[in-house]
Formats: C-alpha cells, sequence, structure tokens
C-alpha cells in the first residue's frame, strides 16, 4: 500500500513535471515567433584575453581556449574572444594591470601572482595546508568563497573567478636533497604565494619568475630549485633532467586558476552573454581539474621507464613541523593588521575545519584501506 501511494505520488509529480515543461516550450515558441526579434540584427562583440601562459601552452592555455570556444559557440558568435599569449602582449605577470586598465577585457591567471599588491588576492589559489581541491571548490560556490573573492576584486575592477584547478601540486625539484633545515638556508628557489613567505623565513632566497623562464633559470643557477606543477605539466618542462629530488607536495594543495574580466566590459555585456560566459567560465574550469588529474596519472605511470634518475622525496617531519609553525605565524601577524585577510582566513578555516571531517569519513577512510 505504502509503495502503491509513494507511486501514485511520483506520477503525480512527473505529470506536473512535464506539463511545466510544455507550457514554458510553448512561452518559447511564442518568443522565437515574434516577428520584431527575428529582424534585430545580431552584431558580434569582440574581446581580448590576456594570459599569462605562453602560445600553446597545454592544460592551462587549452582551458582558455576551451572556454572562448564555447562562449562563441553557444552565444551563436555575439561573442567572442580572441586570445593574447605571453609571447604577445610580454607582460605575463601584469595580466591583472591590463584587465583592470581595460587594455583586455579578460585575463587568465593565477590570483596569487598579486600577493605583492595585495595579499588578500592569495587565499583564492591555494594555501598551504589547506583544503584540497574538492573542500575549496565546495568553498567556493557554496561556502562563501566566491562572494569573498570578489570584495578583494571589486578593488582592483575585475570580475574574478575560479579558472582550472591543477589538484594537488608537488614540492618542487631540487638539484640536491634537502634532508635538514639548513640544506634551505641560502637556497634560491621560485616559489610564488604564501609557501614564498613561508620558506622566505626559513631562509630561502625566494623569487617568482614566469612560466616560460623558468627552465633557463634553473638550467643556468639563476635559482637552485623550484616548484611549478606537478607531473600534468613539469615533465613536459625538463626539470627532471637538470634538478632530480622531486618532492612531494605542502604548500599548493588545490592551485586554483583565475579568469578575470573587466568590470565595466562586463556589466555592459546584454544578461544572456553574461550567462554564458560565466557558464563558460565555470566549465572550463572543472573540465581543467579532471584534465589535470588525467596527465598527471598519465605521465606519472611511465615514469619510472622513462626517467629512471629522478628521485621522489618527501620532506621530514622536522621541516615540515617548522613550516607549518611559520605558516601559522604568518596568518596571525597578517590577520592581526588586515581585517578582510582575517575574514577570509576565519572563512577558510571554518570551511576546512567541517570539509576535512566528511573528507576524513569519505576519500581518506576508503584509501587508507584501499591502497595497493
Ligand atoms: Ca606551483
Amino acid at each position: 500500500m505504502k509503495q502503491l501511494n509513494h507511486a501514485i505520488k511520483l506520477l503525480t509529480s512527473l505529470v506536473m513535471l512535464v506539463s511545466l515543461l510544455a507550457l514554458s516550450a510553448c512561452g518559447k515558441e511564442q518568443q522565437a515567433a515574434a516577428p520584431e526579434e527575428s529582424k534585430v540584427e545580431k552584431q558580434t562583440i569582440s574581446w581580448k584575453l590576456a594570459q599569462t601562459w605562453g602560445t600553446g601552452f597545454p592544460i592551462f592555455g587549452d582551458a582558455v581556449i576551451k572556454m572562448a570556444d564555447m562562449v562563441n559557440e553557444m552565444s551563436g558568435g555575439e561573442l567572442e574572444i580572441r586570445i593574447d599569449s605571453a609571447n604577445k602582449h610580454k607582460a605575463a605577470l601584469g595580466i591583472l594591470d591590463m584587465v583592470k586598465a581595460g587594455q583586455y577585457e579578460m585575463g587568465h591567471s593565477a590570483s596569487y601572482y598579486w600577493k605583492g599588491k595585495d595579499p588578500n588576492t592569495m587565499f583564492f589559489s591555494t594555501m598551504p595546508f589547506g583544503m584540497i581541491a574538492p573542500e575549496q571548490y565546495a568553498w567556493f560556490y557554496y561556502g562563501g568563497g566566491m562572494e569573498l573573492m570578489q570584495k578583494v576584486y571589486d578593488e582592483h575592477g575585475v570580475y574574478s573567478f575560479p579558472g582550472g584547478n591543477t589538484g594537488n601540486q608537488m614540492g618542487g625539484w631540487f638539484r640536491k636533497e634537502i634532508n635538514t633545515l639548513d640544506d634551505l638556508d641560502g637556497l634560491k628557489m621560485r616559489v610564488p604565494g604564501f609557501a614564498g613567505e613561508i620558506l622566505s623565513r626559513l631562509g630561502v632566497v625566494v623569487t617568482n619568475i614566469a612560466p616560460g623562464e623558468l627552465y633557463t633559470a634553473l638550467d643556468r643557477g639563476t635559482i637552485d630549485a623550484l616548484e611549478w606543477v606537478g607531473p600534468s605539466l613539469d615533465l613536459n618542462m625538463g626539470f627532471q633532467k637538470i634538478a632530480p629530488y622531486y618532492y612531494t607536495g605542502w604548500h599548493e594543495p588545490a592551485t586554483e586558476l583565475q579568469f578575470m574580466v573587466n568590470k565595466a566590459a562586463f556589466d555592459a555585456l546584454p544578461a544572456h552573454l553574461q550567462e554564458i560566459l560565466t557558464i563558460a567560465m565555470q566549465y572550463a574550469a572543472y573540465d581543467m581539474y579532471a584534465r589535470s588529474y588525467h596527465e598527471s596519472a598519465v605521465n606519472w605511470a611511465s615514469i619510472e621507464e622513462e626517467y629512471p634518475d629522478v628521485k621522489i622525496r618527501t620532506f621530514s617531519p622536522e621541516i615540515i613541523a617548522a613550516m607549518k609553525s611559520i605558516n601559522q605565524d604568518l596568518l596571525a601577524e597578517s590577520a592581526a593588521s588586515n581585517p578582510t585577510f582575517k575574514e577570509i582566513l576565519d572563512s577558510q578555516n571554518a570551511y576546512m575545519k567541517i570539509a576535512r571531517k566528511w573528507t576524513e569519513l569519505s576519500d581518506y577512510a576508503y584509501l587508507k584501506d584501499n591502497l595497493e
């Protein structure tokens, strides 16, 4: 009897749904049939996007192309986005300024590259010892992250959106093995974001270098070590040939790239193009996360045969403990003098607390008993 009641309820709901769909389809037909609609000439809006990445840069650059293609297709050619790579605009780390100034309507980069301008931007890429990608996406879209990101970027005249996640990043390539804290003292390393601040306190000479110049900098000894991404992108760059020690990650557990849109340009778009653009950016971001996971898995599967000299290491408990302690100190220092920094930090910490409990009960519990 209970089952029958349930079936009737389900059937009634279905009938209602079908009726609603029929009504809305009807409305659409009427709209489409309106004569004035069909006579309106659709004009093409042409935008330019500046990306941090060079021409043909895999995965990151592909996410941008995917977004632009989707916008063009979904808008029926009403909005087209031309992409300029770093080879063209020559300002790999100047994207925020160019989009803010309206020189470009859009940009693709990473939020933590702007920490020198505004430390509050760092939180929207990834934070050392912070959330992993599923936790961070949940925070962005359902835990208040998008609102906080926009609060920060309102001051810079742009809208900011997630731009694709690399997943957990590797700790970097080192010419020499790092065994103790002394080994870090005086080491010259390319590392962006808050991790750079932490390592700096441990005596590391920290720089950020645009992706196109990384290999040369490491090869010529301008730097002794660098971190870039992970197997998805690192092996193509050739770092393993000159710095064989490859450390597991601690510093970028979920690096999210960034789409930026000039505010005035976005606000001037008709509502349907704003929606198309927003959806295309979100799709391209999720898609890049899946792609990154795939590329890392595939590249890593053959590492031992292809690059037998690569030596996997994990930083010692002593080094990790020192990094964690400095991380806490630095966060507290910035939070004390910067209310927005504190607001974002508190939000991330509170969210991670609840999200991590679920991660522990779900993925972690499953993995710890099922690793082969
Ligand atoms: Ca990185």
